[in-house]
């Protein structure tokens, strides 16, 4: 299996040769055909199966390659090394693009995350208890988004993320694409994902 028949553009490739890879992982092969397609995705993925490009790829072939000030996509993380590492992704693979992106977390100074929103991102990954800070103050505008993410959400609702994610949601278009990754399925994670998607594209790798 091979990368070629993902639907990928020559740019994604590109990055995709740059960074080392010649065949995409299982949840890769999966996910990357039915983003791109506009399909909700409930991926049932550990850390170490590729499930960050899994989305990442996807998601950045349906951006394109111009930047837009508005932000479209969202990422929730429950840990700001999981948002880094996230935002580290998109940088890498959208190294052949304009799309700008931006990190946001707490412990951190508001006027850096708030400067960068003002500039203009077209992808933001938050956790959520600093991105509902910003949206409480009016420091973004995320009516433009078409894709949310969360990522996992099993450790985001173990660390009390719940509600917090629940009000992010309502400063989002109901009208989107919705992914949900997480290691483990409990009620509450079957719950949330039957709140947040339509008709999902299951993976379990
Ligand atoms: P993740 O599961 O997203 O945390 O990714 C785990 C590691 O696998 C990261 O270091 C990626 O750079 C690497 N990786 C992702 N996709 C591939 C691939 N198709 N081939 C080889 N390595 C990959």
């Amino acid at each position: 299996m091979s990368f070629d028949s993902l639907g990928l553009s020559p740019h994604l490739l590109a990055s995709i040769a740059d960074a080392g890879y010649t065949s995409p992982t299982p949840i890769q092969s999966q996910a990357i055909p039915a983003i791109i397609d506009g399909a909700d995705v409930l991926g049932a993925a550990q850390t170490g199966t590729g499930k960050t490009a899994a989305f990442v790829l996807p998601i950045l072939e349906r951006l394109g390659q111009s930047h837009e000030k508005k932000p479209r996509v969202l990422v929730l993380a429950p840990t700001r090394e999981l948002a880094a590492q996230v935002a580290e992704s998109v940088t890498t693979y959208g190294a052949n693009t304009q799309l700008k992106r931006t990190v946001v977390f707490g412990g951190v100074g508001y006027q850096p995350q708030i400067s960068a929103f003002k500039k203009g991102v077209d992808i933001v990954v938050a956790t959520p208890g600093r991105l509902l800070d910003h949206l409480q103050n009016g420091n973004i505008d995320l009516s433009n988004l078409n894709t949310l993410v969360l990522d996992e959400a099993d450790r985001m609702l173990d660390m009390g993320f719940i509600h917090d994610i629940k009000r992010v949601l309502k400063y989002v278009p109901s009208q989107r694409q919705t992914l949900l990754f997480s290691a483990t399925f409990s009620n509450d994670i079957r719950k949330l994902a039957n709140s947040l998607l339509t008709n999902p594209v299951e993976i379990d790798v």
